[in-house]
C-alpha cells in the first residue's frame, strides 16, 4: 500500500518539527518519520539536557563562595537523581512536541526512512512506500568518532547523559563547545577531568580573549588541558579504559569521551538514488531557500552543515514552509547568529572577531575586564571580559564578545540592536543599569585599542 502526502519530513528534530507543523498549518498533508525520539538532538541529547547538567554543575562554584556570604553548606551529589529528573523533563518536552505536531494534523510515523526517488520514501521497518510531493530531509548530525584502535571503548555526547554511574575520571577529546561544556559539567560534578585537543588552544575561531579566559577558568576548576596531542588508541584495563596518546604516553581513565565534531546524517539515506548532491564536507548542498539539487527535495538543519544550532534549524524549517506551502519565499540570513558556550565561565558572542573585523576596515575595540561582583567577597580572582568591536570613531557595532556570568542572556539581547545596525552612539544613548555587568556595554568611553590599516595600535 502507498500513502500520499504533500510533504514527508524525515527527522522530528528542531528543523523537521517546525517545518512539519508550519506546513500542516498552511493546509498541507504532512507526515514526519522519526527513528528515535520526537524532539531530536536538542531536546533528547543536546541543548536541553546539557543546560540542565550545566545548572547541576554550577552548584559547585556556588558552594565554593557560599562561606564568603556567611553560608555554611554541607553538600553531596547524587548522579542517578539528576539523570532521572532530566529524563522526566525531556519526556515531558517530547510529549509537548508530539502534541504540537498532532494538533494541526501531522502524521507521526515511528520508523527509519530512506529516500527512494525524488517523490518517494521507504519506511525501513514497515517496508511501506510513501509518495510525497515534497521531501524535507531534517536528519541532523551524529558525533564523529576517530578511526583509532579501541574507539568502541569511548563514548560520545549521545551516551554521556545516561551513564549508569559517574566515572572517577574522564578524558575528553576535542576543543569545540561540546568538549569544553562537558569538561565544565563533569569537573563541576566532581569528576577528575582531562581535556586533550590537537590544537594549541580551545575554541578555535572564537575571540582570543574568550579562549584564553575560558582556558584559565577551566584550569582554575581543576580541568587538565593537554594540547597538540590526540588519542592514538584505547584499550580495556580492568574497569577502566587506558588511553595511549599520540606522544606515546598511556594513562587509565574511568571513561573516555569523543567530542571531535559532528557529521551530517546522510549515511544510508538513499540520497544517491534520488540524485541529491552533497558538499565537500558531506552535507546536503542547498540554495538560500533550502532546496537541494533535486527540485522536490529540500533539507534544513545540521544535515546541511550551515550553522549547527537549534534556532537556525528552526528558522530554516519555518522558512521552508513559508516558501513552499505559503507562497512566501523566505531565505534565512545566517550572518548574525548569537552563540553561547555554556562553560564556566560562560561565553556569549555575536558578530565579528577582531581579526575578521580588521579586514573590513579601521576598527575600535572597547574592552572591560573586572571581577564579577558575585566573587568580590571571596578569594576568587577570575575576571569577566566584555568586548565591543565597532567601526572607527563610534561607527556600527561589528562584534560583541562576553565571558562571564550571564554572557548568553546578555548576547541574546545585544543581537537585537546589532541586527538593526546599531552604532556605538546607539549603545551610548541607552541608560546604564546599575549595578550590573552589562552596563559596561553602554558606558565605554575611549577605545582600549584600535586597528588602523589592519594593524593593531595601542592596547
Ligand atoms: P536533529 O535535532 O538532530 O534531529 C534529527 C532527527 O532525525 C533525529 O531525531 C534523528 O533520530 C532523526 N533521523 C535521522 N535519520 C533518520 C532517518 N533515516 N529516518 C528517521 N529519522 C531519522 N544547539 C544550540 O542552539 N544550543 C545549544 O546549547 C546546543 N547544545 C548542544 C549540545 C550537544 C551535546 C549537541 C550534540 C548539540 C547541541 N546543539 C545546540 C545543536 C543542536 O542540538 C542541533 O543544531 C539541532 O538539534 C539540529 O536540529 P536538526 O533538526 O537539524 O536535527
Amino acid at each position: 500500500m502507498t500513502d500520499s502526502y504533500d510533504l514527508v519530513v524525515i527527522g522530528a528534530g528542531s528543523g523537521g518539527v517546525r517545518a512539519a507543523r508550519m506546513a500542516a498549518t498552511y493546509g498541507a498533508r504532512v507526515a514526519v518519520v522519526e527513528e528515535f525520539r520526537v524532539g531530536g538532538t536538542c531536546v533528547i541529547r543536546g541543548c536541553v539536557p546539557k543546560k540542565l547538567y550545566v545548572y547541576a554543575s554550577r552548584f559547585h562554584d556556588l558552594f565554593d563562595i557560599a562561606p564568603s556570604f556567611g553560608w555554611q553548606v554541607e553538600a553531596s551529589f547524587d548522579w542517578p537523581t539528576l539523570v532521572a529528573n532530566k529524563e522526566k523533563e525531556i519526556t515531558r518536552l517530547e510529549a509537548a512536541y508530539t502534541a504540537n505536531l498532532e494538533k494541526p494534523g501531522v502524521k507521526i510515523i515511528r520508523d527509519r526512512a530512506v529516500v527512494t526517488g525524488p517523490n518517494s520514501v521507504r519506511l525501513v521497518g514497515e517496508g511501506r512506500e510513501l509518495n510525497a510531493r515534497y521531501i524535507l530531509i531534517a536528519t541532523g548530525g551524529r558525533p564523529h568518532i576517530p578511526h583509532i584502535p579501541g574507539a568502541e571503548l569511548g563514548i560520545t555526547s549521545n551516551e554521556v547523559f545516561d551513564l549508569p554511574v559517574l566515572p572517577r575520571s574522564i578524558l575528553i577529546e576535542g576543543g569545540g563547545y561540546i568538549a569544553v561544556e562537558f569538561a565544565t559539567i563533569l569537573a563541576g560534578l566532581g569528576v577528575d577531568t582531562t581535556l586533550v585537543y590537537r590544537g594549541d588552544c580551545i575554541l578555535r575561531g572564537f575571540d582570543q580573549d574568550m579562549r584564553r579566559g575560558l582556558e584559565a577558568g577551566l584550569i582554575d576548576r581543576g580541568v587538565r588541558l593537554i594540547y597538540q596531542t590526540t588519542i592514538a588508541s584505547l584499550a580495556r584495563q580492568g574497569d577502566e579504559v587506558a588511553a595511549t596518546f599520540s606522544d606515546g604516553v598511556t594513562a587509565p581513565f574511568g571513561a573516555v569521551m569523543f567530542a571531535t565534531g559532528r557529521t551530517p546524517n546522510v549515511r544510508g539515506l538513499g540520497l544517491e538514488s534520488a540524485g541529491v548532491e552533497l558538499t565537500a564536507t558531506g552535507a546536503i548542498a542547498v540554495d538560500a531557500f533550502s532546496r537541494s539539487s533535486v527540485p522536490s527535495i529540500y533539507a534544513v538543519g545540521d544535515v546541511t552543515g550551515r550553522a549547527q544550532l537549534t534556532p537556525v534549524a528552526i528558522r530554516e524549517g519555518w522558512y521552508f514552509a513559508e516558501t513552499v506551502f505559503n507562497d512566501n519565499p523566505q531565505a534565512v540570513d545566517h550572518s548574525l547568529i548569537p552563540t553561547a558556550v555554556f562553560s564556566e565561565p560562560e561565553i556569549g558572542v555575536i558578530g565579528l572577531t577582531e581579526p575578521e573585523a580588521a579586514t573590513h576596515g579601521d576598527i575600535d575595540v572597547y574592552l572591560a575586564r573586572f571581577r564579577p561582583m558575585m566573587n568580590t567577597l571571596s578569594s576568587r580572582t577570575e575576571r569577566m571580559v566584555l568586548k565591543l568591536i565597532t567601526e572607527k570613531d563610534g561607527g556600527r557595532v561589528l562584534g560583541c564578545h562576553i565571558l562571564g556570568p550571564g554572557a548568553a542572556e546578555m548576547i541574546q539581547l545585544v543581537a537585537i540592536p546589532m541586527g538593526m545596525g546599531a552604532s556605538k552612539a546607539d549603545f551610548d544613548r541607552a541608560m546604564a543599569l546599575h549595578p550590573s555587568a552589562a552596563e559596561e556595554l553602554v558606558t565605554f568611553k575611549a577605545p582600549s585599542y584600535v586597528y588602523r590599516g589592519g594593524e593593531k595600535v595601542g592596547g
